[in-house]
C-alpha cells in the first residue's frame, strides 16, 4: 500500500509515469507474477522448473532467432526468415529452393544448415556480487569496464572447462549493476527440413515488411541432431535426432480475437531505460547514418542482382537483412518524431532532476547525473560519423574481403594475449566459430560487388580531415584524383589478393603478425595500416562504456526511488516471457485494424497488384484458396484459413520464431514481426501502438497438408 501511495505521489508531483503493462519478464521475475490473474492456465513451475520438465525446455535460441521443438524427434519450428540463410546457402539456379521451396520427403534428405546452432537453457544464477568484486576503488573507467569483462570471461571459461559440451554466458541485466550466468545445452548439427517457396515464406516482400495487414507464411522446419550417445557433435551421417525434454503440441481449436496468449523467446535488445541523450543520438546521428549507408548498398546490390540469378541468390540474404534494418529504422525515426520521444524523455528528466534536488542526500548522490550523461553523448557525437564509417569499413557485413582481412589482422594481435583478455571472437571457446563464419561468408562473395562497396567505403572514409583523418585511407588517395586513385588501388589489390579462397583465410587466421606481414596481401596490409585507428576507437568506446555503466546504474537507482517500485530490465538476448491478447488496433483516426488476415486476402492482393512481384502467390495456393479447400483449418468466425494475427504482446528483434501459446501452453502461432508503429517499442512501450505479428498455426498446418503434401511432418507433430 505504502508503495502504491508513494508511486502516485511521485507521479503527481514529478509528472513521471511508466506503463504498468509493458513486460518482457526475465525468468527470475516469473515467480513474482500472479499468472492466474493474468489469464495463464499454467503456473510458474510449468514455465520454468530447473528440477523437472517445463516449457522452457522446448524453447530454442537459434543463432539470434527463437525457435521451438514440435516433436520428440528434434523437429524445430521457426520463421522462414530465420531459416533463410540455410535455404540460400544450398540454393542454386538449377535447384532454386528460394523460388520453389524445400521439403525433405524423408529424413535422409534433410540438408545440413552449417551456419546454425541450437542453444537450450539449462540453468541460470545471479552472479552480480561475484562480478562486481572485480571493480577496485582506484580504477579508471576503462579499467572498470575491462575488469568486468574479464571477470565475466573467466567465469564462463571456468564453467565450460568443468562442464564440457555446455555453453555459458554472463548477461548484464541492469547496466553496471546486475549480472546473471546462463548455462546452455548446445547442439551443432542442425538440418533444414522444410521451407515454403519464398512467395509464401516472404509473401508481401519489402512492401509489407513491418506492416499490417500481412499475409506472410513466415515459417520453416529444421531438425537438431546429436551423436548416437546423445552428445553434441558436428554433422555426421551417424548422428541421430535429438530428443528434447519438452516439445509443444498444437492447439487444434486455434485462437480467436481477444483470447489470452503468451510468448517465450529471446528478445534481443531494448533501450527503454536510457536517457534522452541516447535517444537523441539515435535519432539524429546513428540511425540516419545507417539508413543512408544501407540504402546506398541496397541500390548497388539490387543493380548487381538484376538479370543474374546466380548473383541474386548470393546477395539475397544480405539484401534481406539490409532492407529489414532500413525499414525498421524508418519506423523508429518516424515514431520518435510523432511521439516527440526525446522531448518527452527530457520532460521526465526535468522532473527527475527536481526530485533529485528536493533532498540533500539524493542531491549529493545524483546531483550531476543527468549533466554527466549529457557530456558522454556530446563527446561521442563529435567523432561518431567518423567512427561509424571506420567500423563499417572494417566489418564483413559490408565488404567480406576487407572484413575478413581485418579479422585476420586483429586475431594476430589478440591471440598473443591471455585467453580471457582477448576480444571475445578470438577466445579459444569462440575461435572455431569465428573461422567458420569468415570462411562461410565467402560463399556469397561476388567480386564486382565487393569492389564497388569498398570504393564507396574508402571514398567516405577519405573525407575526414584533421584530427578525424584516417591516414591509411588518405595515403591511398594521395597524389592523384581520388576516384582514379581508388580504382587503381582496388584493381591492383583484387588482382593480387588470395583472400577470396576460404583455405587461405583459415590459414591466415592462425598466422602471427610477422608471418602475415611477409605475405604482403594488399587487404591485410590495409587492415594493419588501419589497425591503430581502430584500436584507439575501441579504447575510447571502453572508456565511455565504463562511464555509462556507472551512470546508468545510478539512473536506475534514482528512478526506482522516484517510482517506489522495481521495473523490468531492458531486453538483452536472454529468455523472457510476455503475455497479452489477440487484438487489433487503430494506427490513425478512423482506421481500425482487424486481428486476422486470411487466405482470401492473398487472392485479393495477388489479383489487385498484377505488376508487383512481392504480391504474386504460387498458382497452387491460389487454386486451393479459390476452391475453398480449407480442410479442417478454417477459422470458425472467418470461414477462411487465417494467415497472420496481431496481438499486443511486448516483443522485439530476436523474438522472431517465438512460439505463441494459448493459456495452456499449446501452440497457436509463430511470432515474426511488429507493425511499423510498434518498432518504436525498442525505445518506449505503449499498449495503444505495440502490436506484434505472428503466423497462425492453422495456416502452417494448411500449407503442409494442402500445399506441400508434407504428411510426414504432420504425422510427426501428431496431426491426423
Ligand atoms: N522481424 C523481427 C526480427 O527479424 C522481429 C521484430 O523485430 O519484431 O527479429
Amino acid at each position: 500500500m505504502k508503495r502504491i501511495v508513494c508511486f502516485f505521489i511521485t507521479t503527481l508531483i514529478f509528472g513521471f509515469s511508466m506503463s504498468a503493462e509493458e513486460g518482457m519478464f526475465p525468468l527470475s521475475e516469473i515467480h513474482k507474477l500472479d499468472l492466474k490473474a493474468m489469464g495463464f492456465l499454467v503456473g510458474p513451475r510449468d514455465i520454468y522448473n530447473p528440477n523437472g520438465v517445463s516449457l522452457v525446455d522446448g524453447i530454442i535460441n537459434l543463432g539470434g532467432c527463437t525457435a521451438s521443438f514440435v516433436s520428440g524427434e528434434g523437429l524445430i519450428l521457426t520463421n522462414y526468415h530465420c531459416a533463410f540463410g540455410a535455404v540460400q546457402a544450398v540454393a542454386t539456379p538449377e535447384n532454386d529452393y528460394l523460388r520453389d521451396g524445400f521439403y525433405a520427403a524423408e529424413r535422409s534428405a534433410e540438408i545440413p544448415a552449417k551456419r546454425y546452432t541450437v542453444r537450450l537453457i539449462e540453468s541460470y544464477r545471479d552472479v552480480s556480487r561475484e562480478i562486481l568484486t572485480a571493480i577496485k576503488k582506484k580504477m579508471s573507467y576503462a579499467q572498470r569496464s575491462k575488469a568486468i569483462e574479464e571477470k565475466s570471461k573467466r567465469m564462463v571459461v571456468a564453467f565450460e572447462k568443468s562442464n564440457p559440451g555446455k555453453r555459458a554466458e554472463v548477461a548484464e541485466m541492469f547496466r553496471g549493476k546486475t549480472y546473471v550466468l546462463f548455462v546452455y545445452n548446445y547442439i551443432k548439427d542442425v538440418r533444414l527440413v522444410y521451407a515454403p517457396p519464398r512467395s509464401i515464406g516472404e509473401y508481401g516482400g519489402e512492401e509489407d515488411n513491418w506492416m499490417w495487414p500481412r499475409h506472410t507464411g513466415d515459417f520453416a522446419f529444421m531438425r537438431a541432431y546429436v551423436a548416437p550417445d546423445g552428445s553434441n557433435a558436428e554433422f555426421s551421417l551417424q548422428n541421430v535426432p535429438f530428443r528434447p525434454k519438452k516439445y509443444f503440441p498444437v492447439a487444434a481449436e486455434g485462437v480467436r480475437n481477444e483470447d489470452f496468449a503468451f510468448i517465450l523467446g529471446y528478445p534481443g535488445s531494448t533501450h527503454r531505460h536510457k536517457s534522452s541523450h541516447y535517444l537523441a543520438f539515435e535519432e539524429n546521428i546513428r540511425m540516419p547514418f545507417m539508413v543512408d549507408l544501407y540504402r546506398w548498398i541496397i541500390g548497388l546490390k539490387e543493380e548487381m542482382s538484376a538479370g543474374n540469378r546466380g548473383v541474386a541468390i548470393k546477395l539475397s540474404s544480405s539484401l534481406k537483412g539490409l532492407w529489414n534494418t532500413v525499414t525498421r529504422s524508418l519506423g523508429q525515426l518516424q515514431g520518435m518524431k510523432n511521439l516527440h520521444l526525446v522531448e518527452q524523455r527530457q520532460r521526465e528528466e526535468i522532473s527527475l532532476q527536481k526530485f533529485i534536488d528536493s533532498d540533500p542526500v539524493r542531491r549529493r548522490k545524483y546531483g550531476s547525473l543527468l549533466a554527466d550523461l549529457a557530456k558522454v553523448y556530446e563527446d561521442k557525437a563529435k567523432r561518431s560519423r567518423r567512427d561509424l564509417t571506420l567500423s563499417n569499413l572494417l566489418s564483413n557485413r559490408i565488404s567480406i574481403i576487407m572484413g575478413n582481412a581485418f579479422k585476420i589482422c586483429e586475431a594476430s594481435h589478440e591471440r598473443v594475449k591471455k585467453d580471457t583478455q582477448r576480444e571475445a571472437a578470438y577466445m579459444e571457446r569462440n575461435f572455431d566459430r569465428t573461422e567458420k563464419q569468415m570462411t562461410m561468408a565467402l560463399r556469397d562473395y561476388h567480386e564486382p560487388t565487393e569492389k564497388a562497396l569498398l570504393k564507396e567505403m574508402l571514398r567516405r572514409a577519405a573525407a575526414f580531415r584533421d584530427k578525424q583523418a584516417i591516414p591509411a585511407v588518405r595515403d591511398i588517395c594521395a597524389g592523384s584524383e581520388e576516384s582514379m586513385a581508388l580504382d587503381a588501388f582496388l584493381q591492383k589489390s583484387f588482382a593480387a589478393t588470395k583472400l577470396n579462397d576460404p583455405k587461405i583465410v583459415s590459414a591466415c587466421l592462425k598466422k602471427n603478425n610477422a608471418q602475415l606481414r611477409t605475405m604482403n596481401d594488399p587487404f591485410i596490409n590495409l587492415a594493419f595500416a588501419l589497425y591503430p585507428d581502430h584500436r584507439e576507437m575501441k579504447e575510447d568506446e571502453k572508456i565511455k562504456k565504463g562511464i555509462l555503466d556507472q551512470l546508468l546504474a545510478k539512473l536506475v537507482d534514482v528512478k526506482r526511488e522516484l517510482l517506489g517500485r522495481d521495473f523490468i530490465p531492458d531486453a538483452n538476448g536472454t529468455l523472457r516471457l510476455t503475455r497479452g491478447r489477440i487484438r487489433g488496433y487503430s494506427p490513425a483516426d478512423a482506421i481500425r485494424m482487424q486481428s486476422f488476415t486470411t487466405l482470401g486476402g492473398i487472392v485479393e492482393k495477388h489479383a489487385t497488384h498484377p505488376g508487383l512481384a512481392s504480391y504474386q502467390a504460387p498458382e497452387k495456393l491460389l487454386e486451393l484458396a479459390k476452391a475453398r479447400d480449407y480442410g479442417r483449418f478454417a477459422h470458425p468466425d472467418l470461414d477462411d484459413v487465417p494467415v497472420a494475427m496481431l496481438y499486443d504482446m511486448d516483443t522485439t528483434g530476436g523474438n522472431s520464431g517465438s512460439p505463441v501459446f494459448n493459456p495452456r501452453g499449446e501452440l497457436i502461432g509463430l511470432n515474426f514481426d511488429r507493425v511499423f508503429e510498434a518498432t518504436i517499442n525498442d525505445f518506449a512501450w505503449d499498449e495503444s501502438y505495440s502490436r506484434s505479428i505472428g503466423v497462425d498455426m492453422r495456416f502452417i498446418l494448411w500449407s503442409l497438408a494442402k500445399f506441400s503434401g508434407a504428411e510426414r511432418l504432420l504425422a510427426e507433430m501428431g496431426i491426423k
